[in-house]
C-alpha cells in the first residue's frame, strides 16, 4: 500500500517530512513493514505552500485500515491544525494507485480538491481531509507520482526540547562533506557565496538535509557531519533535482504559474533595476518574453548581464506575471559584437563625424565624405554552455548542472539542432 500525506505544517513550525519520518517508525513499531519513503515536491509557484511545497508518500505492507488509523492519529497529534492555512490530507491506497497524470499536473500545474477526491474514489482509496482538505491534493499526488528520475535526501531532525535554540551543526564538517562527496551530493554549502545551504533557518524540526544522487552518497556525506544530538533521521527518495516541473514551452503561449524550457534570441540589452534585479528580453519572431535574474541569484546575474542582442539561449524557469524567473540557461551562441562607428578620414587620419541622419560621415577638417560607418567586431567573453543559479538560490526541483546537461524536450532539440551539436 501507499500512504500519502500533505499540508501539516505552518510558518510557525512542523514539517510534513518530519511527520512522515515519525509515521514510518510508528508503522514499523506496529508490525507494518515500510519499504519506501518518498518526498515529492509539487508546483513551486503554488500560493498555498508554506515553504517548499513538499508532500510525502510511504510505501508499506500490511493492513491498510490499521495504517490509516495510525496515520490519522499522528496527523491529529502533530499537524499544526490551529493555523488557518494548515489543511491536512491523508490517503491510503492499495494495489490501485491514482493516475500518474494527477501527480504530473500537481508538479507542473494546478489541481483541485474535488479532482483529488475523485482520484481517491476511482482508485478505491481511503482518504480524509482536515478543515478545507486542500492537503488531499498533495497527498494524492505523492502516492500517484512515477519517479522516472529520482535523487535522495537524508534528513536529520531535531529533538523537540531544542527547537527554540539555535541549530548546532559543525561548519567545518559540512565543508568536508561537500568536498568529499560533491558532485554526487549538492547544495550542502554554497562556497562561492559563503553560505551553508543544508541547515534551514525556519522554525521547523529539520536540523539539516543532504541531497545527492543516491542513498549511498547522501549517507556517506551525512556520516561526515557533526552536530547537536539529533532526534530521528530518515532517507527519502525524491523528485528534487530532476527538473520535473519544467515543461517544453514556446514564447507567446506560456501559462501563468507553470515552469518552462524555452528557446529565444536576446532582443534587448540586459538592464539592472532597483534592488539589483536583472532583466533581459528574449524573442521568437515577433513574440517576446522578459526573463528575470533576481538579486538572490548573485553571480548568475553576471552571465545575464553579459548577454547581447542576437545571442540565442535556452531559458528555464517559472512563468509568473508575464516574466520568466530564471533558474538556469544555456547560451547557444554569443557571436562577436558588431560595432559600427564613425570612420577615420583617409586624408587627415582624424575621426569623421556624423553628417546628419542618413547623410553618412564628414571630415570637419578637409570636408571629405564617407557613406558607411567603420565596422569592427568585438570578441565576447561569454562562453557558450549551461549556467545556473548558485545553491543558495536553487529551487528544490531544479536539476543541478553537476548531474550533467539537462535532457531537453524534443521541441527544444528540434529548434536548436541546426545550431549546436555539443549539447
Ligand atoms: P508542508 O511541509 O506542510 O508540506 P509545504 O511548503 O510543502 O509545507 P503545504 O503547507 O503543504 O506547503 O501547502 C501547499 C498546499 O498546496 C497543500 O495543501 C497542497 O495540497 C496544495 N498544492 C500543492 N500543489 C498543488 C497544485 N499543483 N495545485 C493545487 N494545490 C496544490
Amino acid at each position: 500500500m501507499w500512504i500519502g500525506i500533505d499540508d501539516t505544517d505552518s510558518p510557525e513550525g512542523m514539517c510534513t517530512t518530519y511527520l512522515g519520518a515519525v509515521l514510518a517508525r510508528r508503522l514499523e513499531a506496529s508490525g507494518i513493514p515500510v519499504h519506501s519513503l518518498r518526498l515529492i515536491r509539487l508546483n513551486p509557484t503554488i500560493i498555498w505552500k508554506t515553504r517548499g511545497n513538499a508532500a510525502i508518500a510511504i510505501g508499506a505492507g500490511g493492513d491498510p485500515d490499521t495504517a490509516f488509523s495510525i496515520a490519522e492519529s499522528l496527523i491529529e497529534e502533530l499537524a499544526d491544525l490551529g493555523c488557518e492555512r494548515t489543511n491536512p490530507g491523508l490517503v491510503v491506497c492499495g494495489d490501485r494507485r491514482p493516475p500518474a497524470a494527477f501527480a504530473e499536473e500537481a508538479i507542473t500545474g494546478f489541481c483541485t480538491i474535488e479532482g483529488a477526491i475523485d482520484a481517491c474514489i476511482e482508485a478505491g482509496a481511503r482518504y480524509r481531509g482536515w478543515k478545507n482538505g486542500r492537503g488531499l491534493i498533495g497527498a494524492v499526488a505523492a502516492v500517484a507520482a512515477e519517479l522516472d528520475d529520482s535523487t535522495s535526501e537524508y534528513l536529520v531532525y531535531r529533538d523537540v526540547g531544542r527547537r527554540e535554540r539555535e541549530r548546532v551543526v559543525d561548519r567545518k564538517t559540512l565543508t568536508t562533506a561537500e568536498e568529499m562527496t560533491h558532485p554526487h551530493t549538492w547544495d550542502t554549502v554554497d562556497a562561492a557565496n559563503n553560505v551553508v545551504v543544508c541547515v534551514p533557518h525556519t522554525p521547523d524540526p529539520v536540523l539539516f538535509g543532504i541531497r545527492g544522487e543516491n542513498p549511498v552518497w547522501v549517507s556517506l556525506a551525512r556520516n561526515l557531519i557533526e552536530s547537536e544530538d539529533p532526534a530521528i533521521e530518515a532517507l527519502f527518495e525524491t523528485n528534487q533535482g530532476t527538473d520535473a516541473h519544467l515543461l517544453p514551452g514556446m514564447i507567446g503561449s506560456l501559462e501563468d504559474g507553470r515552469s518552462y524550457i524555452v528557446v529565444g534570441t536576446v532582443s534587448t540589452h540586459p538592464a539592472t533595476g532597483i534592488g539589483g534585479h536583472v532583466s533581459v528580453r528574449i524573442s521568437d519572431r515577433d513574440l517576446h518574453l522578459t526573463c528575470m535574474a533576481y538579486e538572490p541569484v548573485k553571480g548568475f546575474r553576471e552571465i545575464i548581464r553579459a548577454l547581447a542582442p542576437g545571442d540565442r539561449i535556452v531559458a528555464c524557469g517559472s512563468y509568473r506575471n508575464n516574466t520568466l524567473n530564471l533558474e538556469k540557461c544555456c547560451i547557444l551562441d554569443a557571436p562577436p559584437l558588431r560595432i559600427a562607428e564613425a570612420p577615420i578620414c583617409p586624408e587627415c587620419a582624424r575621426k569623421m563625424t556624423s553628417a546628419g541622419t542618413r547623410k553618412g560621415y564628414k571630415c570637419r577638417r578637409c570636408g571629405k565624405r564617407e557613406e558607411d560607418p567603420a565596422v569592427r567586431f568585438e570578441e565576447r567573453h561569454l562562453v557558450p554552455g549551461w549556467y545556473e543559479v548558485p545553491p543558495s538560490a536553487r529551487r528544490h526541483l531544479a536539476r543541478p548542472l553537476c548531474r550533467g546537461s539537462p535532457p531537453l524536450p524534443d521541441n527544444v532539440v528540434n529548434l536548436i539542432s541546426d545550431q549546436v551539436d555539443w549539447l
